[in-house]
């Protein structure tokens, strides 16, 4: 029976993980960012909304 390589699913690199660690920071930090973009642009409708309620 062969001997399966682990390798990254990401980079493809050797790695004892399915995702080797530089990868995961990667993915973590870009998932951390995609959720504070989403929650500025809530807050920028939340402030856009109070705006229209003060002139109508
Ligand atoms: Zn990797």
């Amino acid at each position: 029976m062969p001997e399966k390589k682990r390798v990254c699913m990401i980079c493809g690199k050797p790695s004892d993980a399915s995702i080797c660690d530089p990868c995961k920071a990667q993915i973590q930090g870009e998932a951390i960012e995609k959720k504070q973009k989403v929650e500025r642009e809530v807050k920028i409708a939340q402030e856009l909304e109070k705006e229209k309620k003060k002139k109508t």
